[in-house]
């Protein structure tokens, strides 16, 4: 570790400050849970750019990819590749990294100190374990402390209590504490808080993709499931080994977003197989972590094998709005979505399926 091991002389100047912002949250998560939300609703309050989507060959080991990608969905300004940034930095992604500054000694993936621990650490992962040397546990608390940090900065800034761009203070906040901070009305003038927004921002062009949307929205509102350029087609629609393949599975990188290929609403995002926590395998039944969206008239499109879901049964859905990222859940030998289409639904079954890529051409799209 570099720059960011912190001597005890700095987080023991920090730690009245954070002592006193962990026992305000304690009392306030789920109030500053909420207003975070609200925050990030209100159009023009929220100068901050959004958080930045992971580049295809950013170097994350491969176990805490998925934790990346959960930490990075929980607001929008923190994005996986901010998180997978500051976990550089603070650890090089060791979960056994242990700075003793002989007075606030900070333990794990994510460097938590045992008084924001108190706070912000839990068994987010359910593994019955709850320790800041527990990546499940860490990466998790990282995410949600990071979140509440821009919502509180966020705060301060329009009260006129602190100046400087959002981010930079929420960062400075997480190595300083919230008192640190409001002490200095910014990120501190020098020092190892005033360098820490720095060397996080110097590590996120290894992490962060070109900022990447849907592809176009075409003229009877559909738009294709992953972007032009990120995909090539694999397996088509119909007789594979004895069954129908009910759809077409395009080829992308574990991470690359998926697309609604049109508005509707969520009917399931589930778990469709005996496990989603890692990759599946063709002896494993079913589709992974599953999607599928009813688009009225009959349509149902359907999303297989995703790392990762980013909505919820009964949520509305616009055209080209991310619902999971691309994994290799369930029946799965490598990384890929398996998109269906169906008619005349529901149910959506293989009697119904069609060929997707015919649909999509059928639609004005170029797949
Ligand atoms: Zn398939």
């Amino acid at each position: 570790m570099s720059s960011d091991q912190q001597p005890g002389s700095t987080r023991l100047l920090w730690i009245a400050g954070a002592v006193a912002a962990a026992m305000m949250a304690v009392c306030c998560m789920g109030v500053v849970v909420v207003s975070a939300g609200a925050g990030s609703g209100a159009a023009g309050v929220q100068q901050q750019a959004a958080g930045h989507k992971l580049r295809p060959d950013a170097p994350i080991p491969p176990q805490y990819l998925a934790l990346v990608l959960q930490a990075g969905s929980i607001c929008a300004e923190i994005g996986p590749a901010e998180i997978a940034a500051q976990l550089d930095l603070e650890s090089s992604w060791n979960p056994d990294a242990y700075t003793d500054s002989g007075e606030v000694p900070a333990k794990g993936i994510a460097q938590f100190t045992d008084v924001t621990w108190r706070t912000w650490g839990g068994d987010h992962d359910k593994d019955g374990t709850n320790s800041p040397y527990d990546p499940g546990d860490a990466i998790i608390a990282q995410g949600r402390l990071m979140c509440d940090l821009v919502a509180w900065t966020t705060t301060q800034v329009a009260a006129g209590k602190l100046r400087g761009d959002i981010l930079d203070l929420a960062w400075a906040a997480y190595f300083a504490g919230r008192g640190g901070v409001l002490a200095a009305g910014g990120v501190p003038p020098a020092g190892l808080a005033h360098d820490y927004p720095q060397q996080i921002r110097a590590r996120l062009p290894k992490y962060a993709a070109a900022d990447a949307s849907a592809g176009p929205v075409g003229p009877g509102g559909w738009t294709l499931p992953l972007r032009p350029g990120t995909y090539r087609v694999g397996s088509g629609f119909g007789p594979r080994w004895g069954r129908l393949h009910a759809g077409v599975d395009l080829m992308a990188t574990t991470g690359t977003p998926i697309y609604a290929a049109a508005a509707g609403v969520v009917l399931s995002a589930h778990c469709s197989s005996a496990y989603c926590d890692r990759p599946g395998s063709i002896g494993l039944g079913g589709c992974g972590w599953t999607v599928n969206i009813n688009h009225g008239g009959g349509i149902i499109t359907r999303y297989c094998h995703a790392i990762r879901l980013n909505v919820r049964a009964g949520q509305q859905v616009a055209a080209g709005q991310v619902v999971g990222w691309v994994g290799s859940t369930g029946n799965s030998s490598g990384p890929h979505l398996h998109f269906e289409v169906h008619r005349n639904a529901p149910p959506a079954d293989n009697g119904n399926a069609v060929s997707p890529l015919d649909f999509l051409r059928s639609v004005g799209l170029n797949p």
